[in-house]
């Protein structure tokens, strides 16, 4: 059985290593790895390939940096030829960023069938381009691999049940490589206060307007005048905040470079608290049993809020300041549901690909 892989953005290399090791173990079973350029600074791209042994990729596609349209359509017909010349059995693509649009696409439209790991989360929100891209992605998947039973749900009232497609609740991937890399953690080489909050921040919707991203950041600051912020700031980021004229020596925040999966694992084992507008983060402040503070007005993981372990807070000053009150002494354990299977979704993923095949 052959398998193309299509990767671009930093969550996908975390969800592919789980895959890709769990592809290693099943001797007939070969993978053509394509990495479109979506993401391609070094500690947005390779560090994860080498920290988590990603195999080397065999097609490099340098698309970056352009509107979402002209990504999208580079991506499609790059990836067309190089479905033409591999002929592969499966196409698997990851979450909801353009390349896993332009992967599922271009590999429909050739009748090549697509496996979507990550299917079915919604948003409801169809001004995130994530949440055009994985609506568009789950209609055209021959296997959709669900990380939820919210996911299965979320397919089943838009009809899935009617349409030739296999739905399963494999369980996440990222609960995969959670457990996996729990204990090959590595500490960052900055210096790491006792206690702090982790904080991320890179989701179009925020840092696209100075409102909310002055809103968001004035919030932090607050926070951190009682317990240092620590962000491993989004390239993104970092751009937006100097195009505002952000005072990066003033500032209370404690803002880093990008770091790799180990050193999140560390920071996530030893923060106090999550703050973020991430969808892995959220889950992943749950793996590691610490209360999230998310800077949107919804989630797709609403089963975490549900948990009583996460606060939709959105970006306005009071709400953040307030649910950062409310979470600041709360100890209660509610993180012991596993809410995203036992680790073995890879493993799953390929085995049902293969009986399918078979
Ligand atoms: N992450 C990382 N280094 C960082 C920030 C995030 O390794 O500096 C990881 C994080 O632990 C999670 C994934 O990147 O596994 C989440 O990716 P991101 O927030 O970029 O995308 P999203 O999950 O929102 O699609």
């Amino acid at each position: 059985m052959k398998i193309v892989t299509i990767i671009g953005a930093r969550p996908q290399f975390i969800k592919a290593a789980v895959v890709s090791r769990a592809i290693s173990s099943f001797p007939d079973v070969q993978e053509v790895i394509v990495h479109t350029g979506q993401h391609f600074d070094t500690n947005m791209s390779d560090i994860f390939f080498e920290e988590m042994c990603i195999p080397k990729p065999n097609y490099n596609l340098n698309i970056n940096g352009m509107t979402h349209g002209a990504m999208t359509g580079q991506m499609l017909e790059k990836i067309e030829s190089i479905l033409l010349a591999e002929q592969p059995n499966w196409v698997i693509v990851y979450g909801d960023t353009n390349s896993t649009l332009a992967g599922a696409l271009a590999a429909s439209k050739l009748h090549i069938r697509v496996a979507h790991i990550e299917a079915g989360l919604r948003s409801y929100n169809m001004n995130m381009p994530e949440e055009i891209n994985r609506i568009l992605t789950d209609r055209i998947s021959s296997v959709l691999f669900c990380p939820t039973e919210q996911a299965i749900k979320n397919l089943y009232q838009e009809g899935f049940k009617q349409f030739p497609c296999t739905l399963l609740n494999c369980g996440d991937v990222m609960q995969d490589a959670a457990l996996f890399y729990a204990n090959k953690a590595k500490c960052p080489d900055f210096s790491l206060p006792e206690h702090f909050i982790l904080a991320t921040l890179h989701r179009a919707e925020n840092t696209d307007s100075p409102e909310r991203l002055q809103s968001i950041i004035a919030a932090l600051e607050e926070i951190a005048r009682e317990m240092p912020v620590v962000i491993p700031i989004h390239p993104r980021t970092r751009k937006k905040l100097q195009e505002l004229n952000f005072d990066f020596k003033q500032t209370r925040l404690q803002l880093v470079d990008p770091v790799g999966y180990l050193e999140m694992v560390h920071l996530l084992k030893h923060c106090s608290l999550v703050a973020t507008d991430s969808g892995g983060l959220q889950k992943e402040a749950y793996f590691f049993k610490k209360y999230c503070i998310t800077l949107r007005t919804e989630t797709e993981w609403i089963e975490l809020v549900e948990q009583g372990a996460n606060i939709i807070t959105g970006w306005k000053y009071e709400d953040i300041l307030n649910s950062y009150k409310q979470l600041k002494h709360t100890t209660k354990d509610v993180f012991s549901s596993p809410l995203y299977g036992d680790g073995q979704a890879g493993h799953i993923i390929i085995q049902e690909l293969q009986r399918i095949d078979s």
